[in-house]
């Protein structure tokens, strides 16, 4: 089968591969759909990880092989079968797991889809395999809709996550800062909640579609501080840019009590610069947060990693219902030779792309 064979830094390279034998516990997935993740990005940037790996881990598809086991297990699941796929699985039973952390858990770090060499998602090939520990991960995706919204499940899971983790009340200003495609799912879920949302972005023409998705108000970033005064405060920011301005920003803008919420922050600092004063892109130096604002005014800085696989029927009904439509946010698609291609836009979004996907020519 053909697949996206990461080698190395910045370099993806189109092969062919065996397709995946799949033990008896597991499935093998023809692959429809799969979205290009920021994450995804960074590792194939920064080289973080060591090659080869095939990425891409917001896979939709069809199941084509099932193993001999996987019908003892109850799921229900069968050749033929359109499926959102999801490649981190908690145990739900160690430490981490029972305090909520799952994206701590042993045996949600590991990766259960492939579609060979370190399992890395694999959802730029032909097929992948779905190992057992993620089987109770895979949802069925309705007749009524696409692969395209399966793909969605994913992204719309971290997001829902993150907004789990704040105490909002109905009525409540919140700012979110970033209205790319995740800017824009946090914009309607928390307006879906009866939240007021003050989105921010660099581009005018994200801040129109976040009008679109709910938000009541939005401002450029530089002046999202005028914005806020004449609000009466703010109760939480969720900073879905990967910008230490706007932490430094939201924590001052929060009334204390509120919240901060980093979403977006995900590439961990240089281990020798760490202490260091930072220069920013901007020339900005990034001064170190006021901490009395953490003690004094009990504001609290959190973080939200990845999915909760515990909430994954609500975030499937959020979707496929469009209560929360995911349909405006997939901007461009490109066939799986032109994953490179797909990468790169994902990496320098311009003024017309949100979510950009891999399509396999699987319509429906
Ligand atoms: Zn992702
Ligand atoms: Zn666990």
């Amino acid at each position: 089968m053909r697949a996206v064979v990461y080698r190395g830094v910045n370099n993806l390279r189109l092969e062919t591969v065996p397709v995946p034998r799949v033990g008896a516990n597991e499935l093998l997935v023809k692959v429809a759909v799969c979205g290009v993740c920021p994450t995804d990005i960074k590792k194939i940037h920064y080289g973080t990880v060591a090659p080869p790996r095939i990425f891409g881990h917001e896979t939709a598809g069809i199941i084509v092989k099932t193993g001999s086991g996987v019908a003892n297990r109850g799921l229900a699941l069968k050749i033929g079968d359109r499926v959102a796929l999801h490649h981190h699985v908690p145990c739900l039973d160690c430490h981490f797991c029972r305090h909520r952390a799952f994206a701590q858990c042993e045996t949600y770090k590991r990766t259960g889809i492939t579609a060979g060499f370190e399992p890395a998602g694999g959802g730029y090939a032909e097929y992948v395999r779905v190992m057992d520990f993620v089987l109770p991960g895979v949802v069925k995706i309705p007749a009524s809709n696409s692969f395209e919204e399966g793909a969605m499940l994913e992204p719309v899971n971290t997001v829902l996550k993150a907004v789990k983790r704040l105490n909002l009340l109905r009525g409540d200003n919140v700012l979110v800062a970033g209205q790319g495609p995740i800017g824009l799912m946090f914009t309607k879920i928390l307006q879906l909640r009866g939240i007021n949302v003050l989105a921010t972005d660099l581009l005018e023409s994200r801040l129109k579609l976040a009008k679109q998705f709910g938000a009541q108000w939005t401002a450029r970033v530089q002046s999202a501080k005028s914005e806020v005064r004449s609000l009466e405060a703010l109760d939480a920011g969720i900073i879905a840019v990967p910008s230490n301005d706007a932490v430094a920003q939201a924590m001052q803008l929060v009334r204390g009590g509120g919240q901060v919420l980093l979403f977006a922050h995900t590439r961990r600092r240089d281990p020798v610069k760490q202490g260091e004063k930072r220069k920013e892109k901007s020339g900005n130096v990034f001064e170190p947060l006021d901490f009395a604002s953490i003690c004094l005014d009990e504001k609290d800085l959190i973080g939200s990693y990845s999915s909760d696989f515990t909430i994954q029927n609500e975030v499937a009904r959020l979707v496929f219902s469009r209560r929360l439509d995911v349909r405006p946010l997939i901007t461009h698609r490109f066939p799986l030779q032109q994953t490179a291609d797909a990468v790169a836009l994902a990496s320098r979004p311009t003024e017309s792309s949100l979510k950009i996907v891999v399509e396999h020519g699987i319509t429906r």
